[in-house]
């Protein structure tokens, strides 16, 4: 099998282990592809930054009160992209957009919360929920004994 220029697509001739036909088509090959990379990243943190957005300015109205999944969709707000989460002592889901979070009530029901500044307290929690999932894990494992 002849090998071709992953850029493009000419005959290769030398070493069997070369991908391109020169330094230009090895240049240009990796920055299209970092600008595909870029792109996707792009694309993430503005879905991110609309939805911190969005509960931003609901934070000013809403803070403290229940609100609705569906009138965060009517928003335009996208559940399938978040920063991080934390669950709470009492098991429930905090969903969290840079600084701002969701906590899950009842099914389909939310309350807009602040994190507190200093993202090393945000981080400890995290680390701390791990490890409560990780105990209540082994406590499963203990009990089918
Ligand atoms: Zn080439």
């Amino acid at each position: 099998m002849k090998l071709k220029c992953k850029e493009c697509n000419s005959k290769l001739v030398g070493r069997s282990d070369k991908k391109f036909c020169n330094d230009y088509c090895r240049t240009s090959f990796h920055s299209k592809l970092n600008r595909d990379q870029n792109a996707t990243i792009r694309t993430i943190n503005a879905i991110l930054r609309k939805n911190r957005r969005i509960l931003a300015l609901l934070y000013l109205d809403e803070n403290g009160k229940w609100i609705q999944k569906e009138y965060l969709q009517m928003l335009n707000f996208n559940f399938s992209f978040y920063t991080h989460s934390l669950v709470n002592s009492s098991q429930k889901n905090t969903i969290c957009y840079y600084d701002i979070a969701l906590c899950e009530g009842k099914t389909g029901w939310y309350k807009i919360k602040k994190l507190k500044d200093g993202s090393s307290s945000i981080f400890q929690s995290k680390a701390k929920s791990n490890l409560f999932l990780k105990e209540s894990a082994t406590h499963q494992l203990t009990a089918k004994e």
